[in-house]
């Protein structure tokens, strides 16, 4: 047999797949999603314009009215718009229109790992910049980094996937000028940070923003993204985009969102940053963990149990969190997505139940130590 993996592109047997553990529970705090399903007021109506589609028929080969009903959404021009299967197809889209063998990418890690992963596949450079000890955004680290590299492409995400941090406009203004390629700003939680780099745009033709239907606007099931730049920009990056990429059924439930956005959607954003809080303070109080203040939907917490052991106590418990120790800088933490307000209470009872459980694991050890010496 032919060794065909010869093939394939040494940078790529390099990589570690992107992967997610396949278990699952009844409460559900590990992907950041919406803890809520979509409301049925968007499922009724996205079901009644598609009971009144012909489904023989291809989607719209670029999809119009969606695009014009995000610029709308966004305040931003329709010609400046692109819908995809995800924001995870965007990313690769830029990527693929924009990185190739040679070609830097700066990001700041601990980060959303996709775009380490596209960039090493198409064959580029990764230059890192780790978050400050408090997980906030370096900037002088990051400027210095950028006058030295010089990089293609610049990828933040704010707030960042899986620290919560945000990036102020002030600083993204000082990195948007010193720059001589493309900002990215992944604004995938932006709904929760009630802030946005969107008013930008107008001012900055190197800045691209990046966001998603699969968090605040509970569509994750349907795969919808949407990248917002400069309309010559987005002449080049959907070129990288497949023809009908977005199928029928997601482009009319992204519209139905959209529309209905203020009264169904918006009151369950609020509560959920309402109860961000509650579960911040409620982690606080909690002997041997320690939550990091965040501006998404999520937040990490220190462990003083290993991570990995955490994760599996929750599981035993019916709740799935997730295990961020494999990240930089993160060996001692899970990170956790805000749930209803229910799911949140169990998810505190629980780690009650698990700090009380060390603290006597930790006497045992303590008294066996005793006996010893
Ligand atoms: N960006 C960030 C920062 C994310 O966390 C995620 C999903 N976890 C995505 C992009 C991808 O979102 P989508 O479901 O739209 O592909």
């Amino acid at each position: 047999m032919a060794d065909s993996v010869r093939t394939i592109k040494p940078a790529v047997r390099g990589l570690k797949a992107y992967s997610l553990s396949p278990h699952s529970a009844s409460v559900k705090l590990n992907q950041n999603e919406n803890p809520n399903d979509a409301p049925v007021a968007i499922k009724e109506e996205t079901l009644r314009r598609l009971a009144n589609r012909r489904w023989s028929r291809y989607p719209d080969f670029i999809p119009e009215s969606l695009h014009e009903k995000l610029a709308a959404f966004s305040s931003w021009r329709a010609d400046g718009v692109i819908a995809g299967n995800g924001s995870n197809e965007l990313i690769q889209a830029l990527l693929m229109v924009t990185v190739a063998e040679g070609k830097r990418v700066l990001i700041s890690e601990p980060t959303f790992a996709l775009y380490r992963q596209v960039t090493t596949i198409l064959g580029g450079e990764i230059d890192s910049v780790p978050l400050t000890d408090r997980f906030q955004f370096d900037i002088q680290r990051l400027l210095d980094k950028i006058s030295e590299t010089r990089p293609d492409v610049i990828i933040l995400c704010s707030p960042n996937n899986p620290t919560g941090c945000v990036l102020e406009d002030d600083h993204l203004r000082q990195i948007l000028r010193l720059a001589t390629g493309l900002v990215v700003i992944d604004e995938a939680y932006h709904e929760f940070s009630e802030h946005s780099v969107v008013p930008l745009l107008s001012e900055f033709d190197n800045l691209v923003v990046l966001r998603t239907f699969s968090k605040a606007m509970g569509l994750a099931a349907f795969r919808v993204g949407y990248l917002l730049a400069a309309p010559t920009l987005v002449t080049d990056i959907r070129k990288a985009v497949l023809p009908y990429n977005l199928n029928a059924f997601s482009q009319t439930a992204a519209e139905v969102a959209l529309e209905l956005y203020e009264s169904e959607l918006s009151p369950l954003v609020e509560e959920i940053i309402k109860e961000r809080r509650i579960i911040f303070e409620g982690l606080s109080s909690i002997e041997g963990f320690e939550p990091v203040e965040s501006r998404a939907n999520f937040m990490i917490v220190k462990s003083a149990m290993l991570p990995r052991r955490l994760f599996e106590e929750f599981l035993r418990r019916d709740i799935l969190v997730r295990d961020v120790s494999g990240y930089p800088m993160l060996s001692e933490y899970v990170r956790v997505s805000v749930g209803t307000p229910k799911e949140n209470e169990l998810l505190l009872q629980a780690l009650s139940e698990i700090s009380t459980q060390l603290q006597s694991e930790r006497k045992v050890v303590i008294s066996n130590r005793d006996t010893q010496e």
